[in-house]
């Protein structure tokens, strides 16, 4: 057991993470469709799953975590089974192939990752590697009579074979069936049921072959599988944006349950929306942002982090440039406090933290990074702890911290402790800069806290110590939006931002070793 809680979807309450006895905290989170770019909703669901990761890794439980790539358009509303293969109409529109768009928009999802500072995912799975392991899955189920083949030659998942049915999302079967009406798939027994294999259409680029003919498989059948794969028959924690509950979770409960004798995942956990102008942020509404985009605005992306931790997990928030402005003012009064304490001794008791970098998108894995040993995945854990020493410093014994500093301390861990209370532990943040503990106390404590927070609040932000060694915090940023436009190979946009900074006086150059700056002293004023 951890002493870390968060609320269980399924339970419907607040219930501590269970650690098994191996130690490792096994997590899977549904991760992005690559046919189009991620949004800053898209990051909310990824940033949560990333607290929960740094909060485990932090009270020194190692986490072994899975984010598939979603690289086959799927029908996302498979109610309806009447959508269109989304990949294959970017494709389309794109002139290009549907692995050309999908590598493409992945390479792109890691920059955005990598620009919030998300700790990047053990393995990152991607949907039409693993139909092998979909087929093995949707075979099984049909054996066991949960699904049946249909005259037009789809396999369906026959939601009445399972009793909980529903269990998840609190939908009882006669109302999704009422909810069915009129839009129902002739060749379904039931109007619940929803498609495991469908058979492929004409012109379809994206297809396979099965014991039922060539297909594609259902969108749900991909997740279910994955886990499997590189989680085992049961993990910890399964994350996801609150869409995800009904039907995507549902379904994946349904798929697992009878081949692996029970739910999944233990602890279901579901961020709620990104809103803007009110509604959901949706890349189908096309109300939507890119983190590249504020960053090129020279916001700092990482403004979008403190935003999120603004309000709770589990409530909606607004976006806005209002509200993104107000949270970039935050960030930058807390790094200029900070600054304030001084630069911290290189070692002894009030020394830094390890160095805590998410790491740049050209470092993060793709694909799979973890070999067949799956979720026995042992050397990766073992490597952990030294690829993100973010351990609870406070928490060894031998650190001599004031009463004030330890009672801050705990506040905040219990801030974190606590459902992921981040608006009360940025305020624990905010009254220890205030407090009248050292102020080697106070930035140790801080920069500690950070290690979970992955604000970067040791970066200096005063525009007036932007010499030849510093940037400013724009211009930051307009470099990192610059490096994730090159990971996105949108070479574009990347001539267009390196226009930006030599505007701004600032010459960049790329080489080998990555990309270097200087100040060119003309700056266009
Ligand atoms: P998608 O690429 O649409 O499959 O979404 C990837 C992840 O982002 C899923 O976990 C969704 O639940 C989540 N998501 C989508 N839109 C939003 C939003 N506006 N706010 C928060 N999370 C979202
Ligand atoms: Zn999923």
């Amino acid at each position: 057991m951890t002493t870390l809680r968060l609320r269980n979807t399924l339970t419907r309450t607040v219930e501590p993470v269970e650690a098994p006895p191996d130690g490792a905290v096994r997590m899977y989170t549904c991760g992005p469709t690559v046919y189009r770019w991620a949004h800053v909703g898209n990051l909310r669901s990824y940033l949560l799953a990333d607290v929960i990761r740094r909060a485990l890794l932090y009270h020194g439980v190692p986490v072994l975590h899975v984010k598939n790539i979603t690289d086959v358009g799927h029908l996302r509303d498979e109610r309806f089974d009447r959508g269109e293969d989304r990949m294959l109409v970017a494709a389309g529109l794109e002139s290009k192939t549907p692995a050309e768009i999908a590598d493409a928009y992945e390479a792109g999802f890691h920059a955005d990752e990598a620009l919030v500072n998300i700790l990047p995912a053990h393995v990152f799975p991607r949907a039409t590697e693993h139909v092998p392991e979909m087929l093995d899955l949707a075979e099984r189920l049909e054996a066991s009579g949960h699904a049946y083949l249909s005259p037009a030659g789809n396999l369906y998942y026959e939601v009445g074979a399972f009793p909980e049915y529903g269990r998840l999302s609190g939908n009882t079967l006669d109302a999704l069936r009422a909810g069915h009406r009129g839009e129902v798939e002739p060749d379904k027994r039931d109007p619940a049921d929803f498609a495991l294999w469908k058979a492929a259409g004409e012109g379809r680029l994206l297809k396979w072959d099965s014991r039922w003919g060539e297909g594609y498989p259902g969108w749900h059948l991909e997740c279910s599988a994955m886990a499997m794969r590189y989680l085992g028959p049961r993990f910890e924690i399964h994350t996801g944006g609150i869409d995800n509950v009904f039907p995507h979770h549902e379904d994946e409960i349904a798929q697992s349950a009878p081949v692996v004798g029970g739910v999944p995942a233990r602890h279901w956990v579901h961020g709620e929306h990104l809103l803007m102008d009110g509604s959901k942020m949706a890349k189908s509404a096309g109300n939507f942002e890119r983190v590249t985009e504020l960053a090129a605005r020279g916001m700092d992306p990482l403004a979008l982090r403190y935003l999120a931790f603004t309000v709770r997990y589990g409530r909606k928030l607004n976006y806005s440039h209002a509200s993104l402005a107000a949270a970039a003012a935050a960030l930058s009064s807390l790094r200029s406090r900070v600054a304030a304490l001084g630069a911290p001794p290189a070692d002894g008791r009030w020394g830094p933290p390890p160095p805590l970098r998410a790491g740049a998108a050209g470092d993060r894995p793709t694909g799979i990074a973890i070999g067949a040993a799956g979720h026995q995945a042992d050397p990766v854990l073992a490597a952990e702890s030294d690829r993100f020493p973010l351990t609870d410093r406070a928490g060894d014994p031998s650190a001599r911290l004031s009463a004030t500093g330890r009672a801050l301390h705990d506040r905040f861990v219990a801030a974190i402790d606590d459902d992921l209370d981040l608006p009360t532990a940025l305020a624990v943040i905010r009254e220890t800069l205030r407090s009248d503990v050292s102020p080697d106390e106070k930035r140790w404590l801080v920069l500690d806290a950070d290690l979970v927070l992955g604000l970067d609040l040791d970066r200096a932000t005063d525009s007036a110590a932007a010499t030849d060694g510093e940037m400013r915090d724009d211009e930051r940023a307009l470099l990192a939006a610059r490096g994730a436009a090159r990971a996105a190979r949108d070479w574009a946009r990347a001539d267009a931002l390196r226009d930006e900074l030599a505007a701004a006086g600032i010459e960049v150059a790329d080489g080998p070793g990555g990309t270097t700056w200087r100040r060119t002293g003309d700056a266009a004023s």
